[in-house]
């Protein structure tokens, strides 16, 4: 008989197919065509990035979202439950981009994305999982009030990495779901949009009042854990970059498996960095990541094996 394993972490939100251009002079002109013989193809998305980050630490990981095959294939191949919203007959959301030395361009085709978080609100009394992080922006934040609400009730903590989405500053709901977040994550640029501060400092100074910790990603800067009663800052590893698209998702994956087997916060922002850093290795958000034999066993460790958000 199949031995049933407890989830530790159930990721929720968009998936791409990713196709990169790379290595371009530079961005085409109006009508213009330019080539290259670098190119890559791969799966992307919060959702996607973060579970495979924690899962190749070895966490127990499974996600929800509107999956391809080869992110499917993928997926499983680390090890992640996949629980697929996208029906067969219909298409996974696909991103192309367009890289020279400095500079990115994208465009994206939703498919699926477009019918996802109607699904994802259906699925939503099944979480079941020690953490569930969200990643994706809601369109009506009101909607996902009383599904953090249950998490709480059911002991299930909850993180949510929105992403740039200005649409949320003109939700009346937002400030009441973020309420409910145990865990909210945020790059700097996004720590000054949701704040409606102009620069970092008075961002930092807004998120210091809120009732639960904030992480915000800093780039090469590293990362800092913001609460009441703790403000941290923990350092980036120096990384010769080659791509940093999803740096933050896999941040997000350590920082999450740290968190999740009882390490302290600072362990935890250091774990992320380090997840973070190594996948700018490589181009797309998947194939830089490490598994738990390339890093030190130090920063592994469990701590005392339980959820310290609750
Ligand atoms: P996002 O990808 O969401 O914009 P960041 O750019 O802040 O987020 O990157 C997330 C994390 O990845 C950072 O907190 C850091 O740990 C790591 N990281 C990103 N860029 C670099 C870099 N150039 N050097 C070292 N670490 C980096």
């Amino acid at each position: 008989m199949r031995k049933i394993v407890a989830t530790e972490l159930l990721t929720v939100g968009e998936a791409f197919e990713v196709l990169v251009f790379l290595g371009l002079e530079r961005l085409p002109n109006l009508g213009e065509e330019i080539r290259t013989s670098r190119f890559v193809r791969t799966s992307g998305g919060g959702a996607v990035i973060t579970a495979v980050a924690a899962a190749r630490l070895g966490l127990r990981c499974a996600v929800w979202s509107g999956l391809g095959d080869e992110a499917v294939q993928r997926l499983e191949r680390d090890g992640v439950v996949v629980h697929n919203l996208k029906r067969r007959s219909e298409a996974p959301a696909i991103s192309v981009a367009l890289s020279t030395s400095d500079n990115r361009t994208f465009v994206t085709y939703n498919g699926v994305n477009d019918l996802l978080e109607a699904r994802l609100l259906a699925a939503a009394p099944r979480i079941r999982s020690q953490h569930a992080h969200f990643a994706f922006f809601p369109s009506d934040c009101r909607l996902w009030i009383p599904v953090l609400e249950r998490c709480r009730r059911r002991g299930i903590t909850t993180s949510w990495d929105f992403g740039w989405n200005e649409a949320l500053l003109a939700d009346p709901a937002f400030a009441a779901l973020l309420q409910e977040i145990d865990l909210l994550l945020l790059n700097e640029q996004e720590a000054r949009l949701y704040s409606r501060r102009r620069t970092l400092p008075a961002a930092l100074q807004f998120w210091r009042q809120s009732a639960h910790p904030v992480i915000v990603k800093l780039g090469a800067d590293g990362s800092r854990w913001i609460s009441r009663h703790l403000d941290l800052h923990a350092p980036a590893p120096r990384t010769r970059v080659v791509d940093t698209t999803g740096a933050g998702d896999a941040f997000n994956g350590g920082f999450l498996y740290a968190f999740l087997r009882g390490q302290a916060p600072a362990a935890a922002l250091r774990l992320g960095n380090r997840v973070g850093a190594l996948s700018t290795r490589a181009p797309g958000g998947l194939d830089g990541l490490p598994d738990a034999a390339d890093l030190p066993r130090a920063l592994l460790r469990a701590a005392h094996a339980r959820n310290v958000l609750r």
